[in-house]
Formats: C-alpha cells, sequence, structure tokens
C-alpha cells in the first residue's frame, strides 16, 4: 500500500529522519489555523499519490494567513492527474541550498535490495535515469548483510553531493535504510532530500510504499489501510469477489486462472493493443460469476472491447459456454466480445455458442488470433 506524504514523514520522523514540523488540513480555515502553530512561512502541500505535484500547482509557499488561506482555497479540490486533492499538508518551510535524490527499493531481479542516489534531485528520476544514467549512484544491498556505515559512505560519496552534505546524508540514509527494513517497505524515496544553508540534511518529500504482506506484524498499518485510495473498478469487482486489477488501457479481458489472466494480458499488448483490466474469474464459470465479470469490465468507460479466455480444466467447455450465453441473456453489454475457448471439451462448448455469434460475439480458434481480433475491434471503435 501507498503512504500518503504526510503518512511518510510521520513514518519517518519514528526513526529519527530529519523532517519538517507539519500538520494535516481538510479546509482552508484549518489550513490557516494550522499554519498558525507550525509558524510561518509554510508550504502547503497537496497530498495525492502522484507525483510532479509541485508543476501541477499543488505546492505553494505562504508567508502569511492570507496566503494560507488562498493556497489551501486553490489546492484543495484540486485535480491532479486524475486524484482530487482533500487533504494538504502544512509544513514549515525550509530553505534550500540543493536538492538530492534518494530512495531504496527491491531490485527483484538481482534479488538484492538496491539504493539509489544523486545530486540530481527535485526533477524525475526517471528522466535522470534516462539522460544520464551516470548521475545516479546505486548500490546493491543484501538483506542478510544490511547496510553498514562504511559502505554507505562508500555510495555517497561516489554520488558527488556537496561536500559539507555527505556526513548528514550518511546518517540521514542510515536512519532511512533502517525505516524501510523494519516498515517492511519496498520503497522508500525522498525526492527531493535537501541541503540547508545550515548544513543541515532533510527528507523535503515522502514516498513510502509497504508491504501489504507484512500488515500482520504492523498492526498499526491498519490506519494507513483505512485511508487507501481505491479504483471505483477494483472496488466493485472486489465485492463481487473476483480477483481484478484496474490497468489503463482499452481491452478488458476476463480469463479463467492467473497465468492465463496474465497471459493474456500480455498477449493483448504484443499486438499493439493496451490491456484495461486484469480479471481471474477462477475456478468456474457460472453465469453468476461471468455477469459479475462482464459488468464490472462494461462499465469502465474507458473499456472498447472483451477478450473472454478460457481454458477448460475442470470446469468444462459446455459449462463455460452455457455460462457465457446465460450472462448475455442476462446483461446488455455494450462492447464487442471475443471469446477463445480451448481446453476441456471445447468442441462441445464452441457448438453451444456458434448460434449466438455476432458481430458484437466472436469466436477465434487461437488466443493469438483473438487478441488480435479484440484490439482491431478496440481501435476500430477508438481504442488508444
Ligand atoms: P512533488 O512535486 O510532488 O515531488 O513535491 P515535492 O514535495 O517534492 O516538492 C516539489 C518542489 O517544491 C521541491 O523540489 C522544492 O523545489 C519545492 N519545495 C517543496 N517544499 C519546499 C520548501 O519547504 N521550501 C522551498 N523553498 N521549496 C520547497
Ligand atoms: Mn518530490
Amino acid at each position: 500500500m501507498d503512504l500518503f506524504e504526510y503518512q511518510g514523514k510521520q513514518l519517518f520522523a519514528k526513526y529519527d529522519i530529519p523532517v519538517s514540523t507539519g500538520e494535516v488540513a481538510r479546509t482552508a480555515d484549518e489550513a490557516v489555523a494550522a499554519a498558525d502553530r507550525v509558524g510561518y512561512p509554510v508550504v502547503v502541500k497537496a497530498q495525492v499519490q502522484v507525483g510532479g505535484r509541485g508543476k501541477a500547482g499543488g505546492i505553494k509557499l505562504a508567508a502569511n494567513p492570507d496566503e494560507c488561506r488562498t493556497h489551501a482555497s486553490n489546492i484543495l479540490g484540486m485535480d491532479i492527474k486524475g486524484h482530487t486533492v482533500e487533504i494538504v499538508w502544512i509544513e514549515r518551510a525550509s530553505d534550500i541550498k540543493s536538492e538530492y535524490y534518494a530512495s531504496f527499493t527491491l531490485d527483484r531481479a538481482a534479488k538484492l535490495h538496491l539504493g539509489m542516489l544523486s545530486a540530481e534531485g527535485g526533477v524525475d528520476i526517471e528522466q535522470v535515469a534516462a539522460e544520464t544514467p551516470d548521475a545516479i549512484s546505486r548500490i546493491h544491498v543484501d538483506p542478510v548483510d544490511g547496510l553498514d556505515e562504511a559502505k554507505c559512505r562508500e555510495w555517497v560519496v561516489a554520488a558527488n553531493l556537496d561536500a559539507e552534505a555527505v556526513d548528514g546524508a550518511v546518517d540521514l540514509l542510515l536512519k532511512l535504510w533502517r525505516c524501510y527494513v523494519d516498515a517492511d517497505a519496498d520503497l522508500a524515496e525522498v525526492n527531493p532530500l535537501i541541503l540547508k544553508p545550515d548544513g543541515g540534511v532533510h527528507a523535503l518529500d515522502a514516498k513510502v510504499t509497504l508491504d501489504d504482506n507484512s500488515v500482520f506484524r504492523h498492526p498499526e498499518y491498519s490506519e494507513y489501510q483505512a485511508t487507501q485510495v481505491r479504483d471505483e473498478r477494483e472496488e466493485a469487482a472486489h465485492e463481487k469477489g473476483l480477483q481484478y486489477v484496474g490497468l489503463d488501457g482499452y481491452v478488458g479481458i476476463i480469463a479463467n486462472g492467473a497465468g492465463l489472466a496474465m497471459g493474456t494480458v500480455d498477449i493483448v499488448s504484443q499486438v499493439g493493443g493496451k490491456p484495461a483490466n486484469f480479471l481471474d474469474i477462477g475456478g468456474g464459470a457460472s453465469a453468476e460469476v461471468m455477469t459479475g465479470a462482464l459488468e464490472v469490465i462494461d462499465n469502465d468507460p474507458a473499456v472498447r472491447s472483451i477478450f473472454i479466455n478460457i481454458f477448460g480444466g475442470i470446469t468444462k467447455g459446455e459449462e463455460v459456454a452455457n455460462g457465457i450465453v446465460e450472462a448475455l441473456a442476462r446483461i446488455e453489454i455494450e462492447a464487442p466480445i471475443v471469446i477463445r475457448l480451448d481446453g476441456t471439451n471445447a468442441e462441445e462448448g464452441r457448438a453451444i455458442l456458434e448460434p449466438h455469434l455476432s458481430d458484437s460475439l466472436q469466436m477465434q480458434p487461437t488466443m493469438l488470433e483473438a487478441a488480435r481480433q479484440v484490439v482491431e475491434l478496440a481501435q476500430a471503435r477508438g481504442g488508444e
């Protein structure tokens, strides 16, 4: 689960990582009251789980209550890349001498933790990685050995920060490492990490992702779960007991089995399309489950066509076919559907579907052909 910046900073503070003091506010009045306690100048920061808030106008300095009220009023309710701002974080403004980038994350391919540090901070790190990869100092950390001070210092020195920032950065990064490990984080990112004119090194932003599987040993994380931003499509799907993950494309996907669903997402991408979701309907394929799955997918306004990819195993082809036919009799689906049905009793299943085929319900013998057709149909209907 992803934390808001303020939650990340509150977590950092528990590990003694220097952050600015601040308070959460949900209205302009609350913002001004918070700023009075925090002390001017303050920064009014939009709390949304998306980067680039600064560029979007979601981060403003305020020198007095009037400015604070104006900025808080403008930022609350603002839409930043599809996320509505409901909370602002009011913190004491910092003076900045230099902005750096620092993070710990998992390098799954290397099976190690990865630390990244750069003197080019405050900007998009993906851009730095693409344009000047040498500007990022990387360190792999073995989970068993951990990160000691000597290794951390070597890493910091290689990053070419200002000389006066080195000691503070080593200290902060060792604390960030402790936080990353003890809190069971998958990501702890500080962008920017700043050097202040007084020589202090400080976390000015916080992006933290916690491992949901670790909640059992952190009961206090239930508080974070309560503030998770949920995808409406995922909410609807999970209520129906479906394994659904929302994606940002236009081809709706229904498959039985997580492996086949992933394979379907891949093949749709491979033939040039963009999947709108991952959906695994599991073992059975009753009319109830199929109806629910089709409803969830057809309610997604981005969906232009639907790919039903079923491989019969214990669930026989005719059961799947009957489930689809019955589901389509119950609900009106706007997007054209392409079916691929294979596996146990596929012939029987296809024979059941045959009389129902039309322009809006087509069938293909293979996964590849079905993927091509479903993408073509989507693109003809404006999918992009
Ligand atoms: P992001 O744009 O969503 O990554 O938000 P950040 O919290 O990283 O802030 C973006 C930028 O706003 C930073 O890189 C700083 O340049 C600026 N900024 C944020 N807080 C302060 C502050 O306390 N003082 C000053 N001078 N600038 C700030
Ligand atoms: Mn940032």
